[in-house]
């Protein structure tokens, strides 16, 4: 079988948050099950593979996020790699981007998204700092906690063709209205670091199934249970419940 192909873009403008860790925690999970997975880092300038199977974007500053929008639009492997049916997984900044606009600067300039998620994003009057908690219910009905750490300036409103991925049990999420991040056909957005996929192993195994079509089996691990029963912990002891 050919390998599967996970695609990082641009670390040097979206990869101040560690969310690289996101390819890593996908690449491992898949080769623990014996799944060949190769990882095609894109730098601006180079162009994007059109043939991945699960794009990665992460959280950056919002001048670079402006760059990284521009630039993958003028490259147009991103639009052509979804429509084809591969995953897209965008955290913080390159969830903002993702959607509709987002706005940036002293004078919440509106930046034009990709228009992949129906989400717009728009600067909120403080910024939503620290560890969130919220509850995602997998394509099985079983609910699974998602735990993350979330720094975003920008407050997320979803339109009628994306669903929240999860609902706010600690921290802000999109807007402080109770929803965290979005779902629309492929293309999942979510605002928590951590990076998220090694804080929720559920969630990587989830977007492993989608570029796969195809279920997983379970990869118990009582040292990550245990780390996240305590991770879990911590963020409800320490967070302020909705
Ligand atoms: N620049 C964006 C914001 O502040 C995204 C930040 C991030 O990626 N953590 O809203």
């Amino acid at each position: 079988m050919k390998p599967i192909e996970i695609v990082l873009v641009y670390q040097s403008l979206l990869g101040i948050y560690g969310d690289r860790g996101n390819a890593m925690v996908l690449r491992r999970r898949l080769a623990w099950r014996g799944i060949e997975a190769r990882l095609i880092e894109v730098e601006p300038g180079d162009p994007l593979p059109a043939s991945g199977a699960i794009y990665l974007l992460g959280g950056g500053e919002d001048g670079a996020q402006v760059s990284a929008v521009r630039r993958l639009r003028e490259d147009g492997n991103l639009f052509r790699a979804i429509e084809g049916g591969a995953v897209l997984f965008a955290v913080c900044a390159g969830y903002q981007i993702t959607g509709h606009s987002f706005t940036i600067g002293e004078h919440d300039e509106v930046i034009e998204g990709l228009g992949l998620l129906d989400v717009t994003t728009r600067r909120g009057t403080e910024r939503a700092v620290g560890e969130s908690l919220s509850h995602w219910t997998r394509p099985d009905g079983t609910e699974s906690l998602i735990t993350g750490f979330e720094n975003h300036g920008g407050f997320t409103t979803l339109g009628p063709g994306a669903a929240p991925l999860a609902f706010v049990e600690i921290g802000v999420g999109n807007a402080n209205d109770g929803t965290e991040g979005a779902v629309q056909g492929r293309v999942i957005g979510a605002y928590p670091h951590g990076p998220i996929l090694a804080r929720n192993p559920e969630l990587a195994d989830h977007l492993l199934e989608l570029a796969l079509d195809r279920g997983l089996d379970p990869l118990p691990s009582t040292e990550l249970d245990e780390l996240r029963r305590q991770r879990i912990a911590a963020v409800r002891k320490a967070g302020l419940r909705r």
